[in-house]
């Protein structure tokens, strides 16, 4: 017999901001002016008022700590590692105190029948109000054999969690859309964690490693509101997968102008050009990328920022499908939301002001002559754009 869920859901208190020590205490030292100021942040990016930063920071200091059952199936544990290498504080208090993380194979203390008892303890006790996040495919062939924990496929212990979860999040491109582990000739039947729930609302936060700001905010929202954020066509949260890459690139300018590195190492690639003809796939993957970064680095901490081109991880059909040399499809060549310049000055950036910055940028304006006036004077001279970028 299952226990009836706990009540956990929106926070109250939308109009009133909670007393000076919850938030001292719920974020390890942080003021509390920097912690409004993150979830304003937060609000922002999931394209909330800033307003209801109050509501997301009532949720954060409220105790209602979600249960979360963490399952890995296929998969390399660079999604937790990402999780793992956020070093602003807020993440990391936010992951270890304001979540209740009962199950984690890589994170638990405890080990064996002790991990596995807990976890049903939990289960049992949270049945219907729980979070389920995998990472990982789940290998289907041969009745699912090809991974297992505790002499269990992980494909049955999937499905029989799904059914006692309040939300299912799918975290990485192998739990998304099948990933590495799919890929040809895909001899253990590797699915993604929709296809094995196929009855079930699963919210996809493919990439490779997901952004771990894209989870964080996406359970904020669950904690503060009670309701999982927008989705797309494709299950995933439009605050964080509304926006082509090439739309926010720092190096659109150059592609405007046709100022293309043609291989790594040339003046090019030096001089901090376009990476399209190096196989950059942002013109066709949908993600935030560029306007959070990772590793608490800011909007520079990216594989474009540091001259590798996009390899469209997040995008299914794309990441560990096309080849990395292969030219992206130009979807939507729209003016850039923001016009940056070509030179940005690195370092310092706080996540939670970028986090605001990218949720307030406004409409595209203008196009290629407003861009020159911006690109810098030196190096080789420009060549067209592709003809389809027409
Ligand atoms: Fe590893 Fe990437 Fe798969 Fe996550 S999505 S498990 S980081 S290969
Ligand atoms: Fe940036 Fe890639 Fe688009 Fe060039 S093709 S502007 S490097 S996203």
């Amino acid at each position: 017999m299952h226990a009836e869920p706990a009540g956990f859901g929106a926070a109250e208190g939308a109009d009133r901001i909670g007393d000076l020590d919850s938030y001292r205490n719920a974020l390890g030292g942080l003021t509390r002016r920097q912690f409004l100021k993150y979830c304003t942040g937060v609000a922002a990016t999931l394209g909330l008022s800033p307003e209801l930063g109050v509501r997301i920071a009532n949720a954060a200091v409220s105790g209602a700590r979600p249960p979360v059952i963490w399952i890995s199936a296929q998969e390399c544990t660079g999604c937790t590692e990402g999780l793992l290498r956020s070093y602003h504080p807020t993440l990391e208090t936010l992951i270890l105190d304001q979540i209740s993380l009962d199950y984690h194979e890589t994170l638990c203390a405890g080990a064996g029948h002790q991990a596995e008892s807990f976890r049903e303890q939990s289960v049992e006790a949270n049945w219907g109000n729980y979070l389920l996040v995998v990472d990982g495919a789940i290998p289907t062939k041969d009745g699912g054999i090809y991974c297992q924990i505790a002499g269990k496929t992980v494909l049955d212990t999937v499905v029989r969690l799904a059914d006692g979860a309040r939300a299912i999040i799918a975290m990485g491109s192998c739990a998304a859309w099948g990933g590495i582990p799919s890929s040809g000739p895909n001899p253990t039947g590797a699915t993604p964690v929709h296809e094995v729930l196929a009855d079930k609302t699963v919210v996809n936060i493919p990439g490779c490693p997901p952004n771990p700001y894209n989870f964080l905010s996406t359970v904020l929202h669950f904690v503060a509101f009670g309701s999982l954020p927008a989705l797309d066509s494709k299950n995933r949260p439009r605050f964080a997968y509304g926006r082509l890459i090439h739309e926010n690139c720092e190096r659109r300018p150059h592609f405007d102008a046709g100022r293309f590195a043609r291989e790594f190492g040339d003046e090019g690639h030096r001089q901090g050009w376009c990476l399209y003809y190096l196989g950059c796939k942002g013109p066709e993957t949908w993600a935030n990328c560029p306007a959070i970064g990772f590793n608490d680095g800011g909007s520079g901490s990216w594989p474009v920022g540091t001259g590798h081109p996009c390899f469209g991880c997040t995008e299914q059909g794309v990441g560990f499908t096309k080849s990395i040399h292969s030219l992206a499809s130009l979807q939507t060549v729209t003016p850039p939301t923001a016009f940056p310049r070509v030179v940005e000055e690195q370092g310092g950036a706080d996540p939670a002001a970028i986090a605001v910055a990218s949720g307030i940028v406004g409409a595209a304006v203008g196009a290629g002559a407003v861009l020159a006036s911006r690109l810098g004077k030196h190096g080789p001279t420009p060549e067209r754009p592709p003809e389809d970028a027409k």
